[in-house]
């Protein structure tokens, strides 16, 4: 991605690899998984990630308690997105172009925007961690973010389609690797069940933004060890650890 290429749909994406020194101009401050510049300090490193430290509303959580209730559905409508797979130097990333459809949540639409992972995942359900996560991200037409996490568990022998055009097409090192011709079906990394955990987050990674609609599907998604090491390849750690819940409310579906 360069200055010339970027397009209204990309601003968030380019945002979320903020510092990956993609971004040429005003560069962001780096900011790393570990050590002087890690999640700990992410809060010193310049004002605008001030939120990683102060906010009240971070993500990502541990779900404990979770009262059962009546939620809407999420609507998937999710169409053929190119194989275009960016190394962010922070997490592979497939950012997807406008039209590659989104969900429905209670009435309220979100495109997607792109999709990415984290090694081990970042949420916790009950204190349990899982192999990986896909985070889905979307946003609705005032700019809001929804975004949908699939843990994803290790299982003998179970492939996944999506993970494995992904991880078979990693760019050589950092930037971006396009395979003409060739679509993703994301219906193929959502379980068949869809069930969630919602509750208010933010970014996961600086500058920590609130206002992020989650939702954590309750059914993991299988994927073979072997799937699980071509991510951990490349990134072995990318996940920040837990934050403190501030006395939010988690609700899941009842399904
Ligand atoms: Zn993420």
């Amino acid at each position: 991605m360069n200055a010339a290429r970027v397009r209204p749909t990309a601003l968030l994406a380019l945002l979320l690899v903020a510092g990956s020194g993609l971004a040429q101009a005003d560069s962001p401050p780096p900011w790393s998984y570990s050590g002087g510049t890690g999640p700990a300090h992410w809060g010193e490193e310049d004002t605008a990630y001030a939120t990683c430290a102060n906010g009240q509303l971070q993500s990502p959580i541990d779900i404990e308690a979770a009262p059962r209730e009546d939620l809407p559905a999420i609507q998937f409508d999710y169409r053929p997105v190119p194989l275009d797979v960016t190394d962010t130097g922070y997490t592979i990333q497939v950012n997807v172009p406008a039209g590659s459809g989104g969900i429905v949540v209670g009435g309220e639409r979100y495109d997607l925007v792109q999709f990415h992972f984290h090694r081990p995942s970042e949420e916790r359900v009950r204190g349990r961690r899982f192999a990986l996560v896909a985070h889905l991200v979307h946003k609705n037409a005032r700019g809001e973010i929804a975004v949908v996490a699939v843990l994803i568990q290790r299982v003998k022998g179970a492939q996944n389609p999506v993970l494995r055009q992904v991880f078979d097409n990693l760019p050589d090192g950092k930037g971006e690797k396009k395979v003409e011709g060739a679509s993703i079906d994301l219906n193929a990394l959502l379980p068949r069940s869809r069930g969630y955990y919602t509750f208010a987050g933010s970014l996961t990674i600086p500058p920590c933004s609130e206002g992020v609609r989650w939702f954590v599907l309750k059914r993991t998604l299988p994927a073979q060890s072997g799937q699980i090491a071509q991510f951990a390849a490349r990134y072995p750690d990318n996940a920040r650890p837990t934050q403190p819940l501030h006395g939010r409310s988690v609700a899941q579906t009842r399904n």
